[in-house]
């Protein structure tokens, strides 16, 4: 059987269902999971959202956006079914995957090639832009009604994990899937304004501490940037601000390497981006450090702080330019 049909009749059988995806959850991850929320009320099934860590604010505008929880606000023991979207593997799901029950079953959809088939039942292809178009094509072969609120979180889905449809997981397919969306009534001039022309003036003024913070090496092929929580206070703002901020190192000409370094919490850890152009794999850099993610853009959580992470990842990143040719000194 089809496995978007295999995986409706998994649902239809269970009652009360957890929705979950990554840690410090992005686009992707949350218009996947509040699409399914809101077709799974429509279902009458009970459904609680509950991811690892605050919900975006930049997402908040979005339908459903307030059913969404913390961990562990919101659990409960009745389960019969949980669904992660855009998860790697088990571990990426953080404080949630320590709560998930070992005998509950776990349905895995996502689109990272790396993806561990931590499920008892896993929908994993790359052949798709974004785990928010998998959603699509399993509403679409369920004949699930795609109302506008669904859409509107679909269309994010997509046009986030596309980097606005500029990125090289940008396919025929998926434009013609954002057509439909668009005649369901999904509405991209008004999704765009929340998505990309409401920042925050504390958020800019972060983006101009971190632009200063700019270094370029191996001739120009990598450029790094970084944000430490002295900035965050500065400007007040958080690690939830600057999920984009690895693009502004990624587009500056030359360069086949973008990192961003970030420093988070108290525990002395930095999280690493890395975008690359695509002549060295940056989901193999980040999985030397136990990360992963796509090869055009992957991350790691660095045991050390920044200056010791630069100084690690650009080891490791200097090897790969060569390895693929691309350097030479
Ligand atoms: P970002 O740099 O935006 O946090 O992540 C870029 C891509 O790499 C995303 O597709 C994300 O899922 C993946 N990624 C980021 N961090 C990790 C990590 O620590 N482990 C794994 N497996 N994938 C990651
Ligand atoms: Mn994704």
């Amino acid at each position: 059987m089809q496995i978007e049909k295999q995986i409706y009749e998994i649902i239809a059988k269970s009652n009360v269902i957890l929705l979950t995806s990554h840690e410090r959850v992005d686009g992707d991850g949350v218009g996947a999971e509040l699409a399914l929320c809101m077709m799974l009320r429509r279902m009458g099934k009970t459904v609680r959202a509950i991811n690892d860590g605050e919900f975006p604010l930049i997402y908040r505008f979005l339908p459903a956006a307030g059913d969404a929880t913390v961990c562990p606000a919101a659990w409960r023991d009745d389960f019969d079914l949980c669904i992660a979207v855009d998860s790697a593997d088990l571990e990426r799901l953080g404080k949630v995957a320590k709560k998930i029950p070992p005998a509950l079953r776990i349905i895995n959809i996502d689109h990272h090639y790396s993806n561990s088939m931590f499920g008892s039942v896993n929908w994993v292809s790359e052949d798709y832009s974004s785990t928010g178009e998998m959603i699509y094509r399993f509403m679409r072969a369920n004949g699930v009604e795609i109302t506008p609120d669904i859409a509107a979180c679909l269309y994010t889905a997509i046009i986030t994990d596309t980097g606005r449809f500029c990125f090289s997981n940008t396919f025929a397919s998926t434009h013609v899937a954002v057509a439909d969306l668009i005649k369901c009534g999904a509405q991209p001039a008004e999704l765009s304004r929340h998505l990309y022309r409401a920042e925050r003036i504390e958020v800019v003024r972060l983006e101009n501490l971190c632009m200063a913070t700019l270094q370029t090496a191996a001739d120009g092929l990598i450029a790094m940037m970084h944000i430490t929580d002295d900035m965050h206070h500065a400007t007040g703002t958080t690690y939830l601000d600057t999920q984009d901020f690895v693009d502004i190192p990624k587009a500056i000409a030359g360069v086949e390497v973008g990192v961003l370094f970030r420093q988070i919490d108290h525990d002395g850890k930095t999280r690493v981006s890395l975008r690359s152009e695509g002549g060295v794999n940056a989901d193999k850099i980040a999985a030397e450090f136990g990360g992963g993610g796509h090869r055009r853009a992957a991350g790691c959580t660095y045991d050390g702080g920044i200056e010791e992470a630069r100084q690690a990842l650009l080891a490791v990143i200097v090897r790969h330019l060569k390895e693929a040719g691309l350097y030479a000194k």
